[in-house]
């Protein structure tokens, strides 16, 4: 049993996670920005949890020195955040529906396009709320 499933767009990537989901973070930086056309959304799963069912559409861009992000190829859906420790990072959009998940927190704030405000009154932070999220 599955404690999450998920998929790209087209269903050319898919994956479950036996396990929670944690951290639900929106990071407004200007890579999670360009790469989905919006602030992105995501949580982490630990490594172990996660596994991949159908992949073939899977391709990883190398974002920063220390992550990369795993996108399909075929439809373009943006779904992983990965810096190679213990946990995997899921873009909280392409989760199967319903999640049970809340957003905890804003991270990069401080590079946050300025065609929205950010509306809540969750925890912000400039940058990284943890190191391992620097991107
Ligand atoms: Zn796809
Ligand atoms: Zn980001």
């Amino acid at each position: 049993m599955s404690n999450y499933s998920g998929q790209c767009l087209c269903g050319a990537v898919r994956y479950d996670i036996r396990g929670p989901i944690s951290d639900m973070h929106a990071c407004h930086c200007g890579q999670c920005r360009r790469q989905s056309g919006h602030f992105v959304v995501g949580g982490n799963a630990a490594r172990a949890d996660f596994s991949l069912t159908e992949s073939r559409g899977l391709k990883w861009y190398r974002s920063s020195e220390w992550a990369r992000r795993g996108f399909c190829a075929e439809c373009g859906s943006a779904l992983f955040w990965d810096d190679g420790g213990d946990n995997i990072g899921i873009n909280a959009g392409s989760l199967d529906q319903p999640t049970g998940l809340a957003l905890e927190s804003h991270i990069f704030v401080d590079d946050k396009a300025d065609y929205y405000d950010i509306a809540d009154s969750l925890p912000k932070y400039a940058g990284p709320d943890r190191p391992l999220e620097a991107e």
